[in-house]
C-alpha cells in the first residue's frame, strides 16, 4: 500500500470533478478523500502501486466534459490507513476560482427530455453537472445553489437524492430541478390572458400564425418569429427599430443548417459545440427565408437550440425562427419578467415566461470561421467569463475599461484575465448601467479589487470617463492608445511579448496626434509602439456623420486625395444631394467640422459608396460587409496604390486604387470583380508595408487585429500573401478582433507599464 497526494488546477469546480474522482477511486479500489478549495481540487488516495498510476492517468484522460485541467501536481507518500473513500467538505481560500460558463443541454439530458418514461420528459429546465445555466444565475461564489437564482426552489426528495449521490450525473448539480420542484413555464397570450394547455404548443401555434413572441432564454429575452414569414420579419424590424442589420436564426438541426447555408467541417463543429454560438455562414441561394432576415448579405447567422426550452420549441415548430435579442436596437437585452413586459410590450405579441430569474445579462455569442480558425465576433453567453491565461503574473489587480463600441471590460488577477460578456455600445444610460452592474458582479465573483485602471485615449468614451470617475482615487490610471491595445490583445492571446509588426485596421480610434486612426501598422511590444505605416489621411466630411453616410467618405477622397482626377468622378459627385454637396465642399475648404482619418473601415466605406453598394449605412460596418458579400473570391486582379514615405514611416495613398476602381466600374466590369480587386489591393498594400517593416526593423512576426479583420476575404488574402512571403502571422481566436477584444490589450499594456523591474 502506498499513498498519493494530488492537486488539480483549472476549471474543476461545478463540473462534476469530485464525483468523477469518487468513481475513479471506486474503480481502482482506492481509499482516501477528495475536496474542493476554490482554487483547486485536492485528493488523497491510497492503494496498490499500479492502481495509483492508473488512477493518475485516468484523472487526466477521462476528466468530465466541462473540466479544463491546467495542471496536475502529485506526490507519493507513505500510506496512512484510510478505510473508505469520501467526498469531504470544501475548504475556501482567497485565491482565484473559476467555474465554467453556461453550457448547452448535453446529450444525456436531451435524451431524458424526449423520453416519455423519464420524469423530466418535456421539462424545459432539465440540466445536469455537464450542462445548463451557470453565470447567468450566479450572484456570488463559491458556486452553490444558495448563491444562485435557484435558491427559491427547494429540492424535492427525488432531486435531493440525485444531488447527494456521487454516482449520479446530477451530483451537486446546483441548478438541479424537475417538474415537481423546479421552475415553470407559461405563455401570456396577446390578450394578456394565460394560454391554456401546453405553453410550448401554444407558443409554436402563435409563431406559425406570424406572431412575434418574447421568449425568456438563458441570458435574457429573445424575440422570435417565423423566419419564412416576410410580413412577420418586417413587423419585427419596424417594432424593434432595427433597420438593415441582419437577424440571427435558430434552426431545429444540422439538416436545416445545410438546407440554408454552405457549411464546412469546422463550421459544423462550431455549431454543435457546447457553446452553441451563432455561426456566420455562407447563405445558399434561393432559400425560403424572408428577404428581410439579412438584406444585402451573403451570410446568415445560424445557431442550434441550446436549452431544453429551445429544443422543445424548435422540435414542435420544425422550421427556422428569427431569434434576436429582446431589446430595442442598441439597448441591453431584457432579463426580468416585469422588465420584459415594460420594455418589450410594444414589440412582442406574446410572452413565453418562466420563473427562474436571470441574474446576469448574456447575449448570444457570435463566431465566424476566418482562415481555418473559429473567431469570436461577439463574445458573450457560454464564452464569457472563461479565463484567459496570461504569460505573466500580475501583483496588483487590473481593470481595463474597454472601448465605446462593442464594449467589454477586462479584469486581471494573478496570471488570468477575465473579459466581461459583450456589453454593447456605451452610448446610453441603460448600457452604462449594464457595464457598472456587470463590473460589480465580476469584482465580487472573482474577488478583484483593481489598483490599476486602464482606459482608451479617447476623452469622450464613456469608458474613459468611467475610468476617470472610478471611486478609488488612489488606483493608478493608465492611458492606452486604441490600436496599440488591439495589437497587444492579439499578442497576449498568443503569449508573445517581443516586438512584432502589428496591423490594426478598424473603423475608428483616437490617435496620438488627435486624428481618427484606423489603418495603422505599428511596431509594438507591450509597453510601447511606433507607428511605422498608415493610410493617408482623408477628410471625414461633417465629422461623425460621415460614418453613417459612406458617400461622404467617397466625396472626401474625391475632393482631396483624388483631386487631380476629380473630373473623372463627376458622375459620382452628381449623385450627391445638391445642398449637402455645397455645404460639405465649403466646410472642407474652410476645414470646418472635417476631421481627418487614416481609417481602413472608412476606405471600405468610400469604395462601397462609389460602387453604389452602400451609400448610407444603417448599422456599423454595413458598407464593408456588403462589399465583401459581393466580391468574387476567384478574382485575383488588383488595383494600383502608392507607397509614400514621411518623417515617421510609410504612408499608403489609395487615390490610384479608388480611381482604377471607379474607371472599372464605369466601364461596366462586374461589381463582383471590382469588389474583389479592391480587397486584393488592401491585402497587397498591407503586405508591401510589412515587407518594408521587416527590412527596416528585422521583425518577421505579424499580428492582425481590429474590426476589419472580421472580413473573411481580406483575412484569406492577407494570410496567403504574408505566409507566402515567409511571415509568421497571428490572428485572434479567443477574443474578438473588433473593439470587443480591446480591453484585454489595454490590461496587458497597463500591466507592462506598471510592473516593477
Ligand atoms: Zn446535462
Ligand atoms: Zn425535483
Ligand atoms: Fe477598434
Amino acid at each position: 500500500m502506498q499513498g498519493l497526494s494530488v492537486r488539480v488546477r483549472g476549471i474543476v469546480q461545478g463540473v462534476g470533478f469530485r464525483p468523477f474522482v469518487y468513481q475513479l477511486a471506486e474503480r481502482y479500489q482506492l481509499n482516501g478523500w477528495v475536496r474542493n478549495t476554490n482554487t483547486q481540487v485536492e485528493i488523497e488516495v491510497e492503494g496498490g502501486d499500479q492502481a495509483l498510476t492508473d488512477f493518475l492517468q485516468s484523472l487526466r484522460d477521462r476528466a468530465p466534459p466541462l473540466a479544463r485541467i491546467d495542471e496536475i501536481v502529485s506526490e507519493r507518500r507513505p500510506a496512512s490507513g484510510f478505510t473508505s473513500f469520501e467526498i469531504i467538505e470544501s475548504q475556501l481560500d482567497a485565491g482565484w476560482q473559476s467555474i465554467p460558463p453556461d453550457t448547452a443541454t448535453c446529450d444525456a439530458c436531451l435524451d431524458e427530455l424526449l423520453d416519455p418514461d423519464e420524469r423530466r420528459y418535456r421539462y424545459a429546465f432539465t440540466n445536469c453537472t455537464h450542462c445548463g445555466p451557470r453565470f447567468t444565475i450566479i450572484d456570488s461564489l463559491p458556486y452553490d445553489r444558495d448563491r444562485t437564482t435557484m435558491r427559491c426552489f427547494p429540492m424535492c426528495e427525488d432531486c435531493r437524492r440525485e444531488y447527494e449521490n456521487p454516482r449520479d450525473r446530477r451530483f451537486h448539480a446546483q441548478p438541479i430541478a424537475c417538474p415537481a420542484c423546479g421552475p415553470k413555464l407559461w405563455l401570456q397570450m396577446p390578450d394578456a390572458e394565460l394560454a391554456r394547455g401546453d405553453p410550448i404548443e401554444a407558443c409554436a401555434s402563435l409563431l406559425e400564425d406570424g406572431s412575434i413572441v418574447a421568449v425568456k432564454g438563458l441570458g435574457g429575452y429573445q424575440l422570435a418569429c417565423d423566419a419564412t414569414n416576410q410580413e412577420a420579419v418586417a413587423r419585427l424590424r419596424a417594432r424593434k427599430r432595427r433597420w438593415g442589420k441582419p437577424f440571427a436564426l435558430m434552426v431545429p438541426d444540422l439538416e436545416w443548417v445545410e438546407r440554408l447555408c454552405e457549411v464546412t467541417a469546422v463550421e459544423s463543429e462550431a455549431l454543435r459545440s457546447r457553446e452553441r454560438p451563432i455561426v456566420l455562414l455562407k447563405q445558399r441561394a434561393g432559400s425560403s427565408l424572408a428577404a428581410d432576415v439579412a438584406p444585402g448579405l451573403d451570410t446568415l447567422g445560424l445557431m442550434l437550440p441550446y436549452t431544453p426550452l429551445h429544443h422543445l420549441l424548435l422540435d414542435r415548430f420544425a422550421g427556422p425562427l428569427v431569434m434576436t435579442s429582446g431589446n430595442l436596437s442598441e439597448e441591453p437585452i431584457a432579463i426580468g419578467n416585469r422588465e420584459a413586459v415594460e420594455r418589450l410590450s410594444d414589440i412582442a405579441d406574446a410572452f413565453l415566461f418562466h420563473d427562474r430569474d436571470i441574474y446576469a445579462r448574456y447575449d448570444d455569442s457570435v463566431v465566424r470561421v476566418l482562415g481555418d480558425t473559429v473567431v469570436p465576433i461577439r463574445r458573450a453567453r457560454s464564452y464569457a467569463p472563461a479565463p484567459i491565461d496570461l504569460p505573466f503574473t500580475a501583483v496588483r489587480d487590473i481593470l481595463a475599461c474597454g472601448a465605446q463600441q462593442k464594449n467589454t471590460f477586462c479584469l486581471v488577477k494573478e496570471s488570468k484575465a477575465v473579459l466581461s460578456q459583450h456589453i454593447g455600445e456605451l452610448e446610453n444610460l441603460e448600457t452604462l448601467l449594464h457595464f457598472e452592474s456587470s463590473l460589480e458582479t465580476f469584482k465580487r465573483l472573482f474577488r478583484i479589487e483593481p489598483r490599476i485602471i486602464a482606459h482608451d485615449m479617447h476623452p469622450d468614451y464613456l469608458s474613459t470617463r468611467f475610468a476617470h470617475d472610478y471611486p478609488d482615487p488612489s488606483a493608478m490610471r493608465v492611458v492606452v492608445q486604441h490600436h496599440h491595445a488591439h495589437v497587444v490583445s492579439a499578442m497576449a492571446e498568443h503569449g508573445i511579448a517581443e516586438p512584432v509588426i502589428g496591423v490594426a485596421y478598424d473603423g475608428t480610434g483616437y490617435g496620438t496626434d488627435g486624428a481618427v486612426w484606423g489603418g495603422e501598422i505599428l511596431v509594438a511590444d507591450w509597453k510601447s509602439f511606433k507607428r511605422i505605416g498608415h493610410l493617408r489621411y482623408a477628410p471625414m466630411l461633417g465629422g461623425e456623420a460621415a460614418i453613417r453616410r459612406p458617400y461622404r467618405m467617397a466625396a472626401g477622397y474625391v475632393w482631396s486625395l483624388c483631386a487631380a482626377s476629380e473630373a473623372e468622378f463627376e458622375p459620382f459627385i452628381a449623385t450627391l444631394p445638391v445642398g449637402e454637396r455645397i455645404i460639405l465642399r465649403r466646410q472642407l475648404e474652410a476645414r470646418l467640422n472635417t476631421p481627418v482619418t487614416s481609417s481602413c473601415g472608412r476606405l471600405f466605406d468610400a469604395a462601397a459608396a462609389l460602387l453604389g453598394v452602400c451609400r448610407e449605412a444603417l448599422y456599423e460596418g454595413q458598407a464593408a460587409v456588403e462589399l465583401e458579400a459581393l466580391a468574387d473570391p476567384q478574382v485575383e486582379d488588383m488595383y494600383p496604390f502608392d507607397l509614400l514615405r514621411d518623417a515617421d514611416g510609410w504612408v499608403v495613398d489609395p487615390a490610384a486604387t479608388l480611381r482604377a476602381l471607379w474607371c472599372d466600374f464605369r466601364a461596366g466590369r462586374p461589381i463582383s470583380t471590382v469588389a474583389a480587386a479592391f480587397h486584393n489591393t488592401v491585402a497587397a498594400f498591407t503586405l508591401a508595408v510589412c515587407r518594408e517593416a521587416r527590412d527596416e526593423h528585422g521583425l518577421n512576426r505579424v499580428v492582425l487585429s481590429g474590426g476589419c479583420f472580421q472580413n473573411a476575404l481580406l483575412i484569406r488574402r492577407l494570410l496567403d500573401g504574408l505566409q507566402a512571403a515567409g511571415f509568421e502571422v497571428f490572428t485572434h481566436r479567443l477574443v474578438p478582433p473588433n473593439d470587443g477584444g480591446l480591453s484585454l490589450g489595454q490590461a496587458v499594456v497597463a500591466y507592462a507599464l506598471t510592473a516593477e523591474g
